[in-house]
């Protein structure tokens, strides 16, 4: 299976499982400051590339 990493600085990310060949409904995933989480569909990685500001 592809799959990919996305980098973003949104805490709220949606994904359909494109570009790759397993689409799937959108969804929204949250991830927090400085995390990452996978979609459990396509298993795209998002990272969230913001530093975390609360621990420092
Ligand atoms: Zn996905």
């Amino acid at each position: 299976m592809k799959t990919g990493i996305t980098l973003t600085k949104q805490t709220t990310v949606a994904c359909n499982g494109e570009p790759s060949p397993y689409g799937h409904p959108r969804i929204f995933l949250k991830l927090k400051d400085g995390e990452k989480i996978q979609c459990p569909y396509c298993s795209k990685i998002f990272v969230n590339t913001n530093e975390d500001k609360a621990r420092k």
